[in-house]
């Protein structure tokens, strides 16, 4: 199978048109509703993908009352047999931006000077902040208009699998399996896969949320938050000797017992951190959450042991004082179960080379939805979506990646047809 010069113009424009189409939908999320899903025009950007994919001739095409869309596609002639594979964006865009009247801007054939934006005087785009910018020069590059995201960040994902969905419609030589495409809402807000059906989803899937051209994450944090209660003992100040236990004030001495270069604002790559999050109280009690983060599981047991050791500490030199210590496990690094199926990995890294694209095999430093998907069985590694600086009004994406995205599914689909 070979992808030619006249099904990569088909991916570009289907690729670039849909995306225009997409973003001017505002669906950004909202943690403050508590209604899912959590902003109703989700919802008009579920059902215009509804129509779509039917008219790409998928199957059992539906949206379901929490805004998830489902859709299936039947396998090539003769390979009916083979494995399924799951194709997964979200709707959703960041509350920390407006997503609201989305203007795209498109910058033909980008000179490497200072993108500015036309409602937005005081905002440039400059490869100062975006170093990627370099090797864009040459490139289309698609920008809001500074006065909102882009929506890149997932409408470019959706845009790739629905110009790769074009191209299985159009080329029927282009081979492949069974395939679940999924939609989800409110994947921003953290709750992109609560009230996900696992029973519509393949046993492997895919989701397409990453950065830049060529990047496949693979490894993503063991995460636990830890959330340490100070009960004291309050009396009046004036006849406070050897009687009072100041929580607030503990648990600030507490917390400067934290090792300062295992923060957020000190670490990078592999290394874990401890992040003071919240903190408030009075005499009588306080309470301090911290989130630890690392890719070694290991590494997170040692702070944990770590605080428990400060807690002992603590309440032996403060006579009266009790410490409450409570740990939550928030999700897990994917890796242990993608090495469990390396084949995941491996199609997918070949898809990308395929595609012409530099393979950049990496790690982020957060959570996926493929990474919650991941720990309750279902393996789902994150390739890239192509846009950049996601959740700012710098976002940007150069339109080429549109077409890529759409290239590495089409050999994602063939490498698992064999
Ligand atoms: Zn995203």
């Amino acid at each position: 199978m070979e992808i030619i010069k006249e099904m990569q113009a088909l991916l570009l424009e289907e690729g670039k048109n849909r995306f225009l189409k997409y973003i001017k939908i505002d669906t950004t999320s909202d943690e403050g509703t508590g209604t899912f899903p959590s902003t109703k025009k989700q919802f008009d950007l579920g059902k215009l993908l509804v129509e779509e994919l039917n008219d790409l001739g998928f199957e059992k095409v539906v949206i379901d009352e929490n805004c998830f869309v489902y859709g299936d596609l039947l396998a090539s002639k003769g390979y009916e047999k083979t494995q399924p594979i799951g194709l997964i964006a979200h709707m959703d865009t960041s509350p920390s931006e407006s997503g609201t009247n989305i203007e795209p801007v498109i910058h033909e054939k980008y000179n490497g000077k200072p993108i500015k934006y036309p409602k937005n005087p005081d905002l440039t785009l400059t490869i100062e902040d975006s170093p990627l910018l370099e090797k864009f020069k040459g490139m289309d590059i698609i920008t809001s208009s500074g006065d909102t995201l882009l929506g890149a960040d997932d409408k470019a994902g959706i845009a790739g699998i629905m110009a790769a969905a074009v191209a299985w419609h159009k080329y029927p030589e282009l081979k492949h399996g069974p395939i679940t495409v999924c939609f989800t809402p409110d994947e921003e807000i953290g709750q992109g896969t609560t009230k996900i059906n696992m029973d519509r989803l393949p046993e492997f899937c895919y989701t397409f949320d990453g950065g830049e051209m060529g990047e496949l994450e693979i490894e993503c944090f063991d995460a636990w938050k830890a959330t340490i209660t100070f009960n004291g003992i309050s009396v009046h100040p004036g006849y406070a000797k050897n009687i009072m236990v100041n929580a607030i004030d503990i648990a600030s001495r507490f917390v400067a017992q934290i090792p300062e270069d295992e923060s957020p604002q000190h670490t990078e790559n592999r290394e874990g951190f401890y992040h003071l999050y919240a903190m408030d109280g009075n005499c009588v009690k306080a309470k301090t959450v911290f989130i630890l983060r690392d890719f070694e599981k290991k590494n997170n047991e040692a702070k944990m042991v770590y605080l428990e050791k400060l807690k002992t500490a603590f309440e032996e030199r403060y006579r009266g004082l009790k410490i409450n210590l409570e740990f939550d496990h928030s999700y897990e690094n994917m890796i242990v179960y993608l090495e469990e199926h390396p084949e995941v990995i491996q199609k997918a890294a070949e898809a990308i080379k395929m595609a012409d694209l530099e393979l950049n095999q990496t790690l982020i430093r957060g959570g996926t939805d493929g990474a919650r998907l991941s720990a309750r069985g279902i393996p789902t590694p994150n390739i890239f979506a192509g846009g950049v600086l996601f959740h700012s009004l710098k976002e940007y994406i150069p339109i080429p990646a549109l077409q890529k995205s759409a290239e590495v599914i089409l050999y994602l689909a063939k490498n698992w047809i064999g």
